[in-house]
C-alpha cells in the first residue's frame, strides 16, 4: 500500500510484509442460517499459512458461527468454505487443524487430570472424536510442553493453574498434532494484562515457525496490535485486510462507537 492513509485511519509503525503463500482457508460468498436467523451473510476472503487472523466483531455479529464453517462443522447455506482446498465439510484431514474452543473455567473442575496426561491427549475437542485414541509419543507431548513454556507444570492437576497457565495447557494440548492451522475461540477471556502478553508472544513464535493462527476476538486492541490480518465481521464482511488500514469509520460501522472509547489505553502502551 502506498496510498496516504484517509483521514481517521489508525495508523500502526508495524512494515506489512506481503504474504504471498497458497490459501489454506477459502470463503467464497459464504453464507448461514440458523432456520430464519441469518447469521453470516455474503462472506468472501482468504486466510493464507503464515497470517495471524483476529476476527473482530461485536457480540452476536457471527463469529462463532463463521469459526464453524471454517472447521467443517457446519455447512453453509449457500456460498463455499475451503479448507486446504476441500469442501470444509468434507475435510477429513484433522491432524493439519488444531482448535480451541472457549471452556476455559469447564476445565479441570473435579477432574484430576494432571498437566500432561491432559496434553497426551492431543486435541480432539469439538474436531475429530477418533483422535483420542491415538497414542502420543512422549517426545511429541515434551516438545508441545516446551513450545508453550509449561515443562515445568507437567505433574500439576490442571484444575489447579491459573486461567493463563490453563489456556496454555489448552494449546499445548493443541500443539502435539503439529497443526499446520491453529482455530481458537476468544482465548483470553479473564487472562489478565501479563498472561495475555505471554499468550500472544506464544502465538507469534508458533506464526514465525509457519503456523497459520485464527483467532475469534471481540478486543480491537488485540486485533490491531497482532494480527497481520483482521476480517472484522458484523454478519456480512466490513473489513478484511491488515490492521492498520482500518479507519475509523469501519470501527464506527461495527461497533457504532467513537474509536477513542473502542481503543483502550494499552494499545497505545503496546505501540
Ligand atoms: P458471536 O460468536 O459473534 O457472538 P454467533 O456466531 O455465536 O456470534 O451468533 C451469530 C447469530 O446467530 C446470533 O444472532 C445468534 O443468536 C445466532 N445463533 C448462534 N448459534 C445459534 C443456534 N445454534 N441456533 C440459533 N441461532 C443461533
Ligand atoms: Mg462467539
Amino acid at each position: 500500500m502506498t496510498t496516504e492513509p484517509e483521514p481517521g485511519a489508525l495508523v500502526t509503525s508495524d512494515s506489512v510484509i506481503e504474504n504471498s503463500g497458497p490459501n489454506i482457508v477459502e470463503c467464497h460468498r459464504c453464507t448461514y442460517s440458523y432456520g430464519s436467523t441469518t447469521a453470516v451473510e455474503d462472506l468472501s476472503f482468504n486466510i493464507k499459512a503464515s497470517d495471524l487472523t483476529v476476527i473482530l466483531g461485536p457480540n452476536g455479529s457471527g463469529k462463532s458461527t463463521l469459526l464453524k464453517l471454517m472447521l467443517g462443522l457446519l455447512k453453509p447455506s449457500s456460498g463455499s468454505m475451503r479448507l486446504f482446498d476441500t469442501d470444509a465439510h468434507k475435510f477429513k484431514e484433522w491432524e493439519k487443524v488444531a482448535y480451541v474452543p472457549q471452556v476455559v473455567e469447564e476445565m479441570g473442575g473435579g477432574f484430576p487430570a494432571t498437566v500432561e496426561e491432559l496434553v497426551a491427549q492431543g486435541d480432539y475437542s469439538g474436531v475429530s472424536p477418533l483422535a483420542i485414541f491415538r497414542r502420543t509419543p512422549p517426545d511429541t507431548i515434551d516438545a508441545a510442553l516446551a513450545t508453550a513454556s509449561i515443562e515445568h507444570l507437567r505433574k500439576r492437576r490442571v484444575s489447579e493453574l491459573s486461567v493463563g497457565q490453563q489456556q496454555r495447557v489448552l494449546i499445548a494440548r493443541a500443539l502435539v498434532r503439529k497443526p499446520e492451522l491453529l482455530v481458537l475461540d476468544e482465548p483470553v477471556a479473564g487472562v489478565d494484562a501479563g498472561g495475555q502478553e505471554e499468550f500472544y508472544s506464544l502465538l507469534r513464535g508458533l506464526v514465525a515457525d509457519g503456523t497459520s493462527v485464527t483467532l475469534v476476538s471481540h478486543d480491537i486492541g488485540v486485533a490491531m496490535r497482532e494480527a497481520t490480518v483482521v476480517a472484522c465481521i458484523n454478519r456480512t464482511l466490513v473489513f478484511h485486510g491488515p490492521p492498520h488500514d482500518i479507519t475509523g469509520k469501519e470501527l464506527h460501522d461495527l461497533y457504532g462507537l467513537p474509536i477513542d472509547i473502542l481503543l483502550h489505553d494499552d494499545v497505545h502502551e503496546h505501540r
